[in-house]
């Protein structure tokens, strides 16, 4: 790290503590030749991958829309907003695992709707009628019993 005062390269670390919520380290350090001191932060680089759209189109991952869809299914369900939040957290975490390929957006589909068949079933299947154009009825009952027992 370059000395913003003098631009020589040898510093040292005199402090380091976690900020914010733990997901960033403030790192205070002093320059060896001139003494003059200066605070640098260290952030994980969180990379999420392409969606691929059906039509083949890609898209940047979207947090806001994701969580919107979900709340939209789960409205007036009695599940809290930490369940919420978690389900929409493990599915982050699937995304993230995958960030050097590219996700298809129904892969992105059938996690938000294994995370919402264990929350609440009625919002599974507010959102898989609306996500899924389902070829028969015997496809949507298929679905229906494949629930896992709640
Ligand atoms: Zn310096």
């Amino acid at each position: 790290m370059r000395c913003p005062f003098c631009g020589e390269q040898d510093t040292r670390v005199i402090d380091s503590r976690l900020s914010n919520e733990g997901d960033q380290v403030r790192r205070r350090r002093e320059c060896i030749p001139c003494k003059e001191r200066f605070t640098t932060y260290e952030v994980a680089e969180i990379s999420y991958p392409p969606i691929i759209k059906r039509n083949g189109e890609r898209e940047a991952f979207n947090e806001t829309k994701l969580r919107g869809g979900m709340l939209r299914a789960l409205e007036k369900r009695p599940v809290s907003n930490e369940d919420v939040e978690a389900a929409i957290n493990r599915i982050k975490k699937a995304l993230m695992a995958s960030a050097d390929r590219e996700v298809q957006a129904n892969q992105l589909g059938e996690w938000v709707m294994k995370e919402l068949s264990l929350l609440d079933h009625v919002a599974y299947v507010r959102f898989a009628s609306v996500y899924r154009s389902f070829e028969d009825v015997s496809e949507f009952t298929d679905m229906i019993n494949n629930l896992p027992k709640q």
